[in-house]
Parts: C-alpha cells; structure tokens; sequence
C-alpha cells in the first residue's frame, strides 16, 4: 500500500514509535522518528519528549529544511537537525528512526563501527555502521559528524548516544533500527566465541546490489 496523506504518514509514525518501544530499542521518550512528505522539502517528526503510546496524528510536528514549524503546535524532537541535514544530503532517504537500542549504545560507547558480519546487514545497511564522532545531542556539529560517518550507507552510530537507521519508507528505517540491534548482538556473541568472520567490501557491495535490484516484489 503507497501511502500519501499527511495524516495516514502521522499515524504510521506513531505506529513505529511503538513498535520502537515494544521492541525496547528506546526507552520512555528518547529517540525520535521521521519521514519525509512526498514531493515537499517538508517533512514529519515527533515531538519532543512525548511518551509514543499517548501520541495523536496532530502531536506530530511538520518542518521544513530551514527548520522551521510549518504546521502542528508541538515542539519538535531537539534532534531535528540531525534529521534535516539527513534529507538534505540524502535524497534518497525518505523515513528516519533514531534509537538508543542496548547493543548498538555498546559499540557506540566503545566508538567501534560495526562490521558486515551478516548478510542481510550487507543488503540492508551496504556496508559497516561507522561511528560519527561525538558532538552534544541536538547540535549541528552532531548532526554534520552523523552525515558525513553515514554517507551512503543506511545506518550510523552517534558516539556516547545510540543509532540511527535510515531507509526509503518508514517501514524500512524501522527494519533498519531492529537490524543495526540485532548485528551489534551477532557480532559481540560471534568475537566472544573466537573469530568474527567479516564479510568483504566485494562481497558487501554485491550483495547490497542484489538486494536493491532483485529483493521482494516487483512493482507492477
Ligand atoms: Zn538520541
């Protein structure tokens, strides 16, 4: 199903919202989510410090590349920036989630990028989750350092501060998230069990072209 209006693309993001804590990949508000509204340089987000099972469509706030509050009468996630400076850079990213998920916070901590141990990472991710280096949350340096570790990949992690995950569809993004927490996971149990084989940039990158060609259903 292609989703257009603003408020089914609000509803979805609540939904994400709660699947971010269901999957306890956030903890009471932190981590914020956003997508991007089709043919605008707008686009949505969550509020700021608001608990993601109480949210309404119209809590969700919408921005546009100057940062400024183009509609809705809440405050944005203090983490816009890194969101707008996102879609800026990446016109192919069209939903963002941020997340300060256990595992993914663990290499983040170390300031250690997370290697493509799985191939599914390759598909999704295209290549390792670098660490950006630190900056204070919600400033620009942060969000500068986040666009320039990620490039053109699908995942990156915020020193000291967690993950964000990025993808054409908010569906995607969220994916994303899960994959990043669940690579961090395979890749710490596989050091502790002798060698973590890695698989290489050939290997990544013809992988990550498969997936993006052949992967799922085709359009009709
Ligand atoms: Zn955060």
């Amino acid at each position: 199903m292609i989703i257009h209006s603003a408020v089914q693309l609000k509803d979805q993001i609540i939904q994400v919202g709660k699947k971010l804590v269901d999957a306890q990949l956030v903890v009471g508000t932190w981590g914020n989510i956003s997508c991007r509204v089709p043919n605008h340089k707008n686009y949505h987000i969550t509020p700021s410090g608001m608990i993601y099972h109480q949210l309404k469509s119209e809590d969700i706030v919408t921005m546009n590349f100057a940062g400024e509050v183009v509609e809705g009468d809440r405050k944005p996630s203090s983490e816009f920036i890194l969101h707008q400076e996102i879609y800026k850079a990446r016109s192919d990213v069209g939903a963002i989630v941020h997340t300060h998920s256990n595992y993914a916070c663990s290499f983040a901590v170390a300031q250690e990028r997370i290697p493509p141990v799985l191939e599914e990472a390759a598909q999704l991710i295209g290549g390792p989750v670098e660490v950006a280096r630190y900056a204070p949350p919600g400033s620009l340096k942060l969000a500068i350092h986040g666009v320039r570790a990620l490039e053109n990949r699908n995942a990156v992690l915020l020193a000291n501060h967690g993950v964000v995950a990025v993808g054409r569809s908010l569906e995607e993004a969220f994916t994303v998230a899960v994959l990043v927490e669940k690579l961090a996971q395979v890749f710490l149990n596989a050091k502790s069990l002798g060698t973590a084989h890695v698989l290489n940039d050939v290997e990544t990158k013809n992988l990550r072209e498969s997936f993006l060609k052949h992967y799922g259903q085709s359009k009709k």
